[in-house]
């Protein structure tokens, strides 16, 4: 099989276990992110890639070739790390060139590949300035560069944007996500931040506190999608409410009764479910509308931040959040009695 293979991968550190009972096919020219919250795993399991760990069980094949115990030198990946590792006493252009120094490729091509590189990654013109005359952008720039130098078959991110500022960090993710798709390198990068994973990868691999993987999608799909409650509620915000199943696609909250998108299988009349619905599916009504589907309530605050306006409703106990645009804004104010109508096809069932 093409493309990257993690076969029943577990890796303990003495007692710990980082990452336990992983299996993902990861095709080739693809920017996938491995998500999840800090001690989920995601950097072990990059470090297995990258060759810095071997695993405690299973195997990891790059295009049908075992590399589980190949050295990290002999895998021809490029890496970046959080801390970056560039040499402060080389110039730009001589970290650039490193790898290929060590590799001994003549001073010709090297000086030629450097250009071109520096090029891809806007830095002409800084070959012979010092890391520490550099910005944050203009390092991790390099640290890109210097990655990309030895043309690797798997370029690995380990939180390369994380010491940005916010506004530095948006633009460098467009600059590594245009840089990817111009190369169609596959492309593996580490983050918690879920609106970079979001934003920028056409994978998600979404993985727990359990350091188990819990959903792997695209962005869209795991957002609309979410396998079970953890990932519904760790991508974006959700609506979680607890419910039963009355029927194939019926579910009910109290005395209300819920039309749904589909019943997950195994789920039989009488079971526990959670529903999940996204605040942006939610709509509100500014009066008492009776009817499936329909929750009555009043209007506990009203967060307006401009861009979008979030209606925060108490439903007998049951607190609901809705996302609007501005033009959509319904008509209410805080105290005001109202109603949260949940579409059917918004309406996720998840296994609790
Ligand atoms: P973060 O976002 O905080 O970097 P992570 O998801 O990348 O977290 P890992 O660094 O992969 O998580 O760590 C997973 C688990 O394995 C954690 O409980 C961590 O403490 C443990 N761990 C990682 N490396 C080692 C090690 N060398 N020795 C012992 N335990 C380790």
């Amino acid at each position: 099989m093409s493309g990257l293979l993690f076969q029943n991968i577990e890796k303990k550190f003495g007692s710990v276990v980082a990452a336990r009972e992983v299996n993902l096919h990861l095709p080739h020219g693809k920017f996938v992110c491995f998500l999840g919250p800090s001690g989920c795993g995601k950097t072990t399991l990059l470090r297995l890639v990258a060759g810095l760990e071997t695993p405690s069980q299973g195997r990891i094949l790059l295009d049908d070739e075992d590399i589980t115990r190949t050295p990290a030198h002999k895998r021809n990946f490029g890496m970046v790390f959080q801390s970056l590792a560039l040499f402060p006493h080389l110039s730009v252009g001589e970290n650039v060139a490193y790898s290929l120094r060590i590799r001994k490729i003549d001073k010709a091509t090297q000086r030629q590949r450097i250009a071109e590189l520096l090029d891809l990654v806007q830095l002409s013109g800084l070959v012979d300035r010092h890391i520490s005359q550099l910005s944050g952008g203009q390092r991790q720039r390099v640290a890109i560069a210097r990655a990309l130098a030895i043309e690797p078959r798997l370029f690995l991110l380990d939180e390369p944007l994380s010491a940005l500022d916010a506004k530095l960090r948006e633009e460098m993710q467009l600059e590594l996500r245009m840089l990817q798709q111009r190369l169609g390198i596959t492309t593996i990068l580490v983050t918690h931040d879920q609106r970079e994973a979001m934003t920028m990868s056409d994978l998600v691999v979404v993985m727990g506190p359990d350091n188990r993987v819990h959903q792997i999608g695209s962005p869209l799909e795991i957002y609309r999608n979410p396998s079970d409650t953890f990932v519904a509620d760790f991508i974006g915000t959700s609506n979680l409410i607890e419910c039963t199943c009355t029927g194939a696609k019926e579910v009910q909250v109290g005395d209300t009764l819920l039309e749904v998108a589909e019943m997950p299988a195994g789920v039989s009349r009488g079971t526990p479910v959670i529903l999940s619905v996204r605040p942006e599916s939610i709509h509100v009504l500014p009066f008492i509308e009776k009817g499936k589907n329909r929750f009555h309530g009043r209007v506990a605050f009203v967060r307006d931040v401009g861009s979008s306006v979030e209606i925060y409703l108490d439903c007998d106990g049951l607190p609901l959040t809705s996302q609007s645009t501005p033009k959509g804004r319904p008509d209410v104010a805080q105290g005001d009695d109202a109603t949260a109508v949940l579409p059917p096809e918004s309406c996720i069932v998840l296994k609790s």
